[in-house]
């Protein structure tokens, strides 16, 4: 008779901490684009300025803002997530329209 091995399942129920994200107003949603996947999540109103990649320009405390950092980075997510970047929301969006 063959001995069976038990497995044991693994409670696998961790809860990645994004309360404090979530509570920050928004889900970071992923995006494929014609470089790679994003994450963009809207960060509500600037609460500072940021300079938007997309036209160069400031974005001024308290204007609309979301940020977007790269998915599948070839330097792995945590890096992407270091470097995240304030975008107008209208930037982004053409830049993800402009091919
Ligand atoms: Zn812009």
């Amino acid at each position: 008779m063959g001995k069976r091995s038990r497995r044991s399942r693994r409670a696998a129920a961790g809860h990645p901490p994004l309360d404090v994200e979530r509570a920050r107003g928004g889900f970071a949603v992923r995006e494929s684009a014609a470089d790679g996947d994003w994450m963009v999540r809207a960060a509500g109103p600037a609460s500072k300025t940021y300079i938007c990649p997309g036209c160069g320009q400031e974005i001024p405390p308290g204007n609309p803002s979301i940020v977007v950092w790269q998915a599948d980075g070839l330097l792995g997510e945590e890096t992407g997530v270091a470097g995240r970047r304030h975008w107008h929301p209208a930037c982004w969006r053409e830049r993800v329209n402009r091919r």
